[in-house]
């Protein structure tokens, strides 16, 4: 029989910053052994995909890029499906930039030529990218971004991530933004099965914010679980907007939800 697939979220579910969760690995590797088909997405667009499956790999989760979805890998294969070859302007980072000119896009800062502005996480967001983009967004631009997250976590805090550009540019150009491809997008669930090569109601998404990681799972007819060991506290559960189908303290428990041939809600 087929093994669901899982999807896990990264920052909070398998490890926080640099330390892996205690028993992470041990997990991935059990659920690997029992063949179940396994990808990590990630909203963040800081790094490729390449980059996280090296940290994956260094942390001792041997991982190959192509188990590894982030926002800007959605972002680029939306974008060229629907605008293939586009002048686009990202207020992005570099690797947000070199994903697009990969995939053919044209990187343009001529407000009169860009047809797309993409927001994204940038910690070198300046008043000149404001302007640009605003200049764009004006003229018509399309308006997209890679993720809505209004801070990322990082050692002793958080800090500012793409909803703050977002909310600049939608700020200045009185627009809104159109489509936001990372979690809970549809989009970030459509490339995660199909690298999975299972339907979405063979899957289990596993991860620690209710509000993008269970949220998407649910309203995609996945099975979830929350894990305890990121963002999100048991007492927070009551004033949520969903319910996960499990709450488990850590990644280590996902082996259990498998003890039967299926994974089975709870009641
Ligand atoms: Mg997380």
């Amino acid at each position: 029989m087929r093994r669901p697939g899982i999807i896990f979220d990264l920052d909070g579910t398998v490890y926080l910053g640099d330390r892996l969760i205690p028993g992470a690995r041990e997990t991935v590797q059990w659920l690997r052994q029992h063949d179940h088909p396994i990808v990590f997405v990630s909203n963040k667009p800081l790094q490729s995909r390449a980059d996280y499956a090296a940290k994956l790999t260094r942390l001792d989760i041997p991982t190959r890029p192509d188990e590894v979805i982030n926002s800007s890998l959605v972002l680029v294969r939306y974008m060229s499906r629907e605008m293939p070859g586009a002048a686009v302007y990202p207020v992005g980072e570099p690797p947000l930039l070199e994903e697009l000119t990969a995939a053919g896009f044209r990187i343009s800062e001529d407000r009169d030529e860009i047809e797309v502005v993409v927001a994204s996480f940038d910690r070198s967001f300046d008043y000149r990218k404001l302007d640009i983009a605003f200049q764009a967004l004006r003229r018509g631009a399309r308006f997209l971004a890679t993720n809505a997250d209004a801070t990322c976590p990082v050692e002793g805090g958080e800090i500012p991530d793409a909803g703050a550009v977002i909310g600049a540019l939608e700020g200045c150009s009185k627009r809104e933004v159109e489509l936001v491809v990372g979690k809970p997008s549809p989009l970030i669930v459509e490339v995660a099965i199909e690298q999975l090569g299972r339907r979405a109601d063979e899957c289990l998404m596993v991860g620690d914010r209710v509000e993008t990681d269970i949220l998407m799972g649910q309203r995609a007819g996945m099975t979830t679980a929350l894990v305890l060991t990121g963002v999100t506290r048991r007492e927070d559960l009551a004033g949520a907007p969903v319910r996960p189908d499990h709450v488990l303290g850590s990644i280590t428990e996902v082996p259990r939800l498998f003890s039967s041939e299926d994974v089975t809600r709870d009641p």
